[in-house]
């Protein structure tokens, strides 16, 4: 059933290749990245190396040029028509990344789920779909207090990137997320002094960081 919904629409993609996206270690957030879809079908018939490869550098690139989206040249006429695509396709793609956790759940269920504002990310959770199991067959409107709710206490949106996180994806009272911690850290290497200033004095002492 699903599969039809690749089929007849203009992408090609079939549950195999997203299988093999997959397997090659991209996960679902990538896959819906502008042009990732477009770039694989290019080199679907290389092998897995290949591909790996090229997808990372698209990944890459793209994530350089965000600075300056605005000037993008591709991407405008068919703006719309790819939202539902991307649509359908990031559904189908969290449905089969729900599957792969074990969880069997219906594209209808994940449109109805994603109808009250729950990202993908959330979505595919142990933790939400854990919560939203014992949940699910309550009417909307007590299931959309339920998720806002579980959204409040569980989640909480990074300050940097804006994307909403499970609160483990949170060092304990800070306001922004581990993954941008990391990303701040390698755009100013530590000798930046602002950071050191807690730190006694000496510029390192290295104790707590594990030789490489
Ligand atoms: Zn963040």
């Amino acid at each position: 059933m699903f599969y039809e919904m690749f089929t007849h629409k203009s992408y090609e993609i079939e549950k195999s290749d997203i299988k093999r996206l997959f397997r090659l270690g991209f996960n679902c957030y990538e896959l819906i990245a502008d042009g990732f879809i477009r770039k694989y079908l290019e080199d679907r018939e290389e092998d897995d190396k290949e591909i790996q490869r090229n997808l990372l550098q698209h990944l890459e690139t793209k994530e350089h040029g965000k600075m300056s989206d605005e000037e993008s040249d591709e991407s405008n006429e068919s703006d719309n028509v790819k939202g539902t695509e991307t649509t359908k396709i990031f559904e189908e793609i969290i449905r089969m990344d729900l599957k792969r956790t074990g969880y069997d759940v219906e594209i209808s269920e994940i449109e109805r789920i994603r109808k009250f504002g729950v990202t993908a990310k959330i979505i595919t959770t142990y933790e939400f779909i854990k919560k939203y199991l014992t949940i699910w067959n309550l009417k909307d409107e007590e299931l959309d207090k339920q998720i806002l709710q579980w959204r409040a206490e569980n989640t909480k949106e990074c300050k940097r990137c804006e994307v909403e996180r499970l609160e483990k994806e949170f060092k304990i009272r800070k306001e922004i997320c581990i993954e941008c911690e990391k990303d701040i850290e390698k755009e100013n290497p530590p000798d930046d002094k602002d950071e050191v200033e807690e730190d006694i004095k000496g510029p390192e002492i290295g104790s707590s960081k594990k030789p490489k």
